[in-house]
């Protein structure tokens, strides 16, 4: 079932799950018991991030550098054949632009039709380490937005029917349309949107313009960036729905669990942590246990106050942990 169907017939907010492909080296098995206590809150779907590739670069022994890649993830597309293998939940692959080349993503797009996945959240992806800014790769995708445009052209086996009888190139590849029908609106599209704003962005106006330009190319729905004070999710709400975004935008919770996350998370996703929650983590010292537990009570107490706000449902960034998400789930759903 498609997300927007499941946002427009769903009468009470639900959890949405969203993890992070293993590393190499686990077991499908160990992939699937990682996520088993989820399982218990029937989820409607699970999302599945994507990776991409990173490069390294080695000295040879004649002193010169050759480039190797290093594919760290098994891919979103595996994970999700394998959760669908073991249990009855949609999945959610995301797909990046960031290291792909348009005819790449049209063939992930292939694999997903054809394993009958046809929701998909479509972002940019960052740059890669080491590197100052993002930069497309050539024949790539510049923004989600162009990215959702692409997806939006994509024909699938019917246009590939088409094609091979009409001796036509996919509009996918060579960015043109003319000559073909738009086919039904197969993938539901969710896209990214940053209530604290984009990091490269000027100024939340401006980001929420370019949020909209994803919207207009044909997204159904957005998911939040993480956000600590539900005020800003809120702010961030009204501020779209004045510029004309009117699809369901679902607010990202991420339960702070360790102190040194006060940290890492706003230099990593430019967000702010209040004072409130920053200082009662101070006062627990070095008290793990009771980090962890204050981090969750904060999200529970978020997620709580999203609910009776009326939100759609309310997505949870679980970063390959289960037991601190179960827990907010028991008390909210
Ligand atoms: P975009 O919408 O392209 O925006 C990027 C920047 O460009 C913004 O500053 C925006 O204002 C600006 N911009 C957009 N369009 C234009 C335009 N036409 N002209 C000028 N400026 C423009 N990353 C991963 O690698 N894998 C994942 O699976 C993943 N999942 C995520 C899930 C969610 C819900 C969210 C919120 C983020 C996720 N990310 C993921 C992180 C995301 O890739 C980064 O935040 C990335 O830096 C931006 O992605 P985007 O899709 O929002 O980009």
């Amino acid at each position: 079932m498609k997300i927007s169907d499941i946002l427009a017939n769903s009468t009470k907010a639900y959890p949405s799950l969203e993890i992070v492909p293993p590393l190499r080296g686990m077991t499908k098995n160990e992939l699937l018991e990682s996520i088993a206590p989820f399982m218990e809150f029937s989820p409607k779907y699970i999302n599945v991030t994507s990776h991409r590739d990173e490069f390294e670069f080695r000295e040879e022994a004649d002193g010169t550098f050759s480039r190797h890649l290093i594919r760290n993830r098994i891919s979103e597309t595996t994970v999700c054949t394998a959760i669908m293998s073991k249990y009855d939940v949609e999945t959610v692959p995301h797909i990046i632009c960031a290291g792909t080349t348009a005819e790449e993503i049209e063939s992930k797009l292939d694999n997903l039709e054809f394993l009958g996945i046809n929701n998909i959240v479509a972002l940019r992806g960052d740059s890669m380490t080491g590197e100052k800014r993002f930069s497309p790769t050539p024949g790539g995708y510049r923004y989600a937005s162009e990215l959702v445009e692409g997806i939006r052209k994509y024909q699938g086996s019917a246009g590939y029917r088409r094609q091979r009888s009409e001796e036509k190139r996919s509009p996918i590849r060579s960015g043109m349309t003319d000559g073909y029908e738009m086919t039904d609106r197969y993938f539901c599209i969710g896209v990214g949107g940053y209530p604290e704003k984009h990091f490269e962005a000027a100024n939340i106006e401006t980001d929420i313009a370019n949020l909209k330009k994803k919207i207009d190319a044909g997204a159904d729905y957005v998911i939040t960036q993480m956000f600590f004070d539900n005020q800003v999710y809120y702010d961030f709400v009204r501020r779209c729905r004045e510029a004309g975004i009117t699809v369901p935008i679902i607010p990202g919770l991420k339960p702070l669990s360790t102190a040194r996350q006060v940290n890492m998370l706003p230099e990593s996703f430019s967000l702010d942590i209040p004072v409130e929650l920053t200082s009662e983590i101070a006062k627990a010292g070095e008290d793990k246990e009771a980090i962890y537990q204050i981090g969750t009570e904060w999200c529970i107490s978020q997620c709580k106050d999203l609910i009776a706000h009326g939100v759609p449902a309310v997505h949870f960034y679980t970063m390959g942990k289960s037991k601190n998400i179960v827990n907010i789930l028991k008390e909210c759903f």
